[in-house]
């Protein structure tokens, strides 16, 4: 077992171990003093997990009640979110209870942000089953739902009280879905850790993913810890989103991962960089070898134009320029401030 504990306003600990699903009552108890627990989860995952969840937190003597909803990013909305405040107030659940978050990004998203705002506020639990919120979402306190005009644009900070990440879930998922996680993964050496990126080149990521993981969660829960509200180094995660989710907007956020996403985006952003001497020479290269390996991809024909369009609307962006993430080499990154009238031109090289 692997603990780590982030030290954001509230504290709280992320344990990493096989098979913790079927005791997190246990852990749970320790950290709460609920009377009634709520699980959280969507109609891919409650049935896989949601009996253990339920049957081992009633064995730690919580009440329990569920919720599900069905699974996918269309449910991430504020009319799933108002569904789960009525059950919530049907179930008497008071400010003293807990809701359980047992799923993916979305779940842990939007379950989050349920607790963050019904009785303003009530704690929560992640447990992350994807390797995406198992390496990212679940860490780091972000919670929140789509609107129509974008992606996250409704939510709030909001820390958990435990996260439980059990990756023998991982072997439930279908390839997709790993793979799609492990552009997070490879971007999280890109920016700070040498030693991961090359763990991830010389072995089968699968084979070690306890540890990977762990590297993972340590260097969020680090950089977090410094930029609970997001105002300075956390920026740095941003690593191949800003053209990541540009082209995701492009392709209607149905044909292209955020993951694959991603990849293309630290990919071609990456190249750039090393033709304006920005970047040790070689890096992209060995990032793109290192996606491919992972069955990422990493390009997109897509007119540079239209992705600089679909990217100066992004959140990240203020005002007229956008806060680019670049790598000095493998493990070290550091941001550049882009005019966005510049961006066109600097991802066209
Ligand atoms: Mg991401």
């Amino acid at each position: 077992m692997k603990t780590l504990k982030v030290e954001t306003g509230r504290p709280y600990d992320i344990i990493i171990e096989k098979g913790i699903i079927e005791n997190c009552g246990e852990y749970i108890k320790k950290v709460s003093k609920a009377f009634k627990v709520a699980v959280i989860s969507d109609t891919n995952v409650f049935p896989i997990y949601g009996e253990k969840v339920i049957s081992s937190c009633k064995a730690a003597g919580f009440e329990t009640c569920c919720f599900t909803f069905e699974a996918g990013e269309h449910s991430k909305n504020l009319s799933t979110v108002s569904k789960m405040y009525d059950f919530l107030a049907e179930n008497h659940l008071t400010r003293k209870d807990l809701i359980v978050a047992l799923g993916g990004g979305v779940t842990g998203d939007m379950a989050g942000f349920a607790a963050a705002s019904y009785l303003r506020g009530i704690d929560f639990v992640q447990i992350p089953t994807s390797l995406l919120s198992q390496v990212d979402s679940s860490v780091g306190g972000k919670t929140g739902v789509d609107i129509s005009a974008g992606k996250n644009l409704v939510g709030a900070f909001w820390q958990p009280v435990l996260v439980l990440i059990d990756s023998s879930t991982l072997s439930t998922l279908p390839r997709y879905y790993v793979e799609d996680g492990m552009a997070e993964v490879i971007k999280y050496g890109c920016i700070k850790d040498k030693a991961l990126f090359e763990k991830l080149e010389n072995k089968n990521a699968m084979d070690v993913i306890d540890d990977i993981i762990y590297n993972c969660v340590s260097i969020k829960r680090d950089v977090v810890s410094r930029d609970e509200r997001d105002t300075g180094e956390r920026v740095l995660l941003n690593f191949g989103h800003t053209m990541g989710h540009a082209l995701e907007k492009l392709n209607n956020f149905s044909t292209l991962s955020h993951g694959q996403g991603v990849a293309i985006g630290m990919v071609m952003l990456t190249k750039s960089a090393e033709k304006a001497g920005l970047t040790q020479s070689g890096t992209a290269e060995r990032i793109e070898k290192l996606c491919k390996k992972y069955n990422l991809p990493t390009y997109s024909d897509l007119p540079k134009k239209d992705i600089a369009n679909a990217a100066s609307t992004d959140k990240k962006t203020s005002g007229k320029s956008v806060e680019l993430v670049l790598l000095k080499e493998i493990g070290e990154s550091y941001t550049k401030k882009t005019e966005l009238s510049e961006f066109e031109k600097f991802i066209s090289v």
